[in-house]
């Protein structure tokens, strides 16, 4: 008899404290996100997929075209081109291209990079209708980034005048 009692007891409190949670949730502060018009942050730690990195002195991409991301890369997702300019001393990065539906996200070309030219994106709105949609030109999203933000390169140092050479 006490058993029986005892259940109705416990049956009864856990109605209680489920309600008292419902009650809690159904009264207190909207969790809903109304996505598209509302989005939540992401961590900074979000692995979107990679994007180059603006140089804030050039307001280009900070990339040496060593090439090594490429190389490291175990889904061969990344191809790069670069070209010599005329009268230039090193190549520079004429197109970046990511093909994501290949990316892994493991990261190895972030962290391969010797001048820290690559960052995981923040991009988690991706859609598409075909595969080619999630093939990226980096350069290009740079330069659109760039325009967006109103970057401008910093005016370049100008070398001190030569000091004028001892009268005789
Ligand atoms: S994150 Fe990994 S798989 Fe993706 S592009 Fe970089 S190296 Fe390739
Ligand atoms: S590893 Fe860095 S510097 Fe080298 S090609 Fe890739 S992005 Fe450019």
């Amino acid at each position: 008899m006490i058993a029986y009692f005892k259940e109705i007891v416990s049956g009864a409190w856990s109605l209680i404290v489920g309600m008292r949670l419902t009650a809690g949730f159904g009264l207190g502060r909207t969790m809903t996100v109304h996505y598209p018009f509302e989005r939540l942050d992401v961590t900074p730690n979000f692995r979107g997929h990679i994007d180059l990195i603006i140089d804030p002195d050039t307001a280009e991409s900070k990339c040496i075209t060593c090439m090594m991301c490429e190389k490291t890369c175990p889904s061969s997702c990344i191809g790069i081109q670069a070209e010599k300019p005329e009268g230039a001393k090193k190549k520079i990065l004429v197109e970046y291209h990511l093909d994501f539906t290949k990316c892994s996200l493991c990261g190895n070309c972030v962290e391969v990079c010797p001048v820290d030219a690559l960052e995981f994106s923040h991009e988690y709105n991706l859609v598409g209708t075909s595969r080619h949609d999630f093939h990226f030109e980096l350069v290009s999203r740079l330069r659109d980034k760039v325009k967006k933000l109103g970057i401008v390169p910093k005016p370049k140092p100008v070398p001190d005048a030569p000091a004028p050479a001892p009268e005789a």
